[in-house]
């Protein structure tokens, strides 16, 4: 079955009196632990995408499926439980909370405490469990990201641009870890990334533009 399924989905923003149609009739299906990269150019609809897969965005028509159950976008209570449990995020950014530290960024929601050290261990920042955000380099805050997306268990991984904001040796670090996740956790990832390394580790390489998919490669990468 597919963990993820795309039916005819456009996305139109008001801006003023003008329609900005991000998304237009996007069709996809998505196998559990296939690594998908998206391409395109910048304002082709990248994010919009990976935001409504995630349930942070809505589609103004078309359908969802996530393990083959529709999404209803309407129910506040289903899309939270969506965000909670099926997916998780990991931004260009990082998003961390400054105030908190490495811990409790990754146990944000209070998880169990041993698993959200061993999640630290795993991404190799143990040692800094005590430090906050900006004692840390781009590299070891996208991993404190990554360890809190891990921590929701979920089957789905999006990406968006993770090492965009990360200078070499970082993105090689974080390119690493993501191919091992994938490797050893079995998710489902869908990642925007213009890194060549993380385009040849994907199975599916989707590329955008002004709206649509123009090409979907399958590649055999097993
Ligand atoms: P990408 O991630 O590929 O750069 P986006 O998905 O961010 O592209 O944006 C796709 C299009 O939708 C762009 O034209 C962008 O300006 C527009 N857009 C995105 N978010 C909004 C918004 N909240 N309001 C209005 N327009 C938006
Ligand atoms: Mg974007």
């Amino acid at each position: 079955m597919n963990i993820i399924e795309l039916k005819n989905v456009c996305k139109d923003y008001q801006v003023g009196d003008h329609v900005n149609r991000a998304l237009k009739d996007i069709n996809l299906e998505i196998k559990e632990q296939e690594f998908v990269v998206i391409l395109g150019p910048s304002g082709c609809g990248k994010t919009t995408l990976l935001n409504i897969i995630g349930g942070i965005d809505n589609p103004t028509s078309g359908k969802v499926l996530i393990n083959g159950k529709e999404l209803d976008y309407e129910n506040e209570k289903e899309l939270t439980n969506h965000r909670k449990d099926n997916v998780g995020f990991i931004f260009q950014f990082f998003n961390l909370i400054d105030e908190l530290t490495v811990f409790q960024n990754v146990n944000v929601i209070n998880y169990d405490k041993e698993r959200s050290m061993e999640l630290l261990e795993y991404v190799d920042l143990k040692d800094y469990c005590n430090d906050y955000p900006k004692n840390l380099s781009g590299g070891q805050m996208q991993r404190v990201a990554i360890a809190r997306a891990l921590n929701r268990n979920s089957k789905i991984l999006l990406c968006d641009e993770p090492t965009g904001a990360l200078d070499e040796q970082n993105t090689k670090k974080i390119i690493d870890l993501i191919k091992k996740i994938h490797d050893e956790k079995g998710l489902t990832i869908i990642m925007v990334t213009h890194n060549e390394s993380l385009i040849n580790a994907a199975t599916t390489v989707l590329r955008m533009l002004d709206g649509k998919i123009i090409k979907e490669e399958h590649l055999i990468n097993e």
